[in-house]
């Protein structure tokens, strides 16, 4: 499994519903985000791309070199701010100019 959703922060709002290139995600009878077969989904990634409640997270597995740490991105108008749960507990925020990120 590539992604996790937090239903607490899930609005319903679908985007990711049709976002996602297998069909893996559903909306449950309380109108939050599931995720119906964990086991199918590659983490292509575009469904936490959609999402903009930070609902969405990316699980960073051993295969990458992420140790099972949790990544999500949050965004407003200017910024992209990207939030990395490590394993131990420790937080790492990135904060990116979303008009610089496209910049050489
Ligand atoms: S990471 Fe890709 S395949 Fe997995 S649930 Fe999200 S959109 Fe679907
Ligand atoms: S895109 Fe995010 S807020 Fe919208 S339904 Fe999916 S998980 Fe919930």
């Amino acid at each position: 499994m590539s992604i996790r959703i937090d239903r607490k922060s899930c609005i319903g709002c679908r985007a990711c519903v049709e976002a996602c290139p297998g069909n893996l995600i559903k909306i449950d009878s309380d109108g939050r985000a599931f995720i119906r077969r964990p086991e199918d989904c590659w983490g292509c990634a575009s469904c936490m791309k959609e999402c903009r409640s930070g609902a969405i997270f990316y699980f960073l597995g051993a295969d990458i070199g992420g140790r099972g740490a949790l990544m999500r991105v949050q965004r407003d108008a200017s910024t992209a701010r990207w939030t990395i749960q490590k394993s131990d507990g420790e937080p790492l925020t990135i904060v990116v100019d979303r008009k610089q990120s496209n910049q050489y």
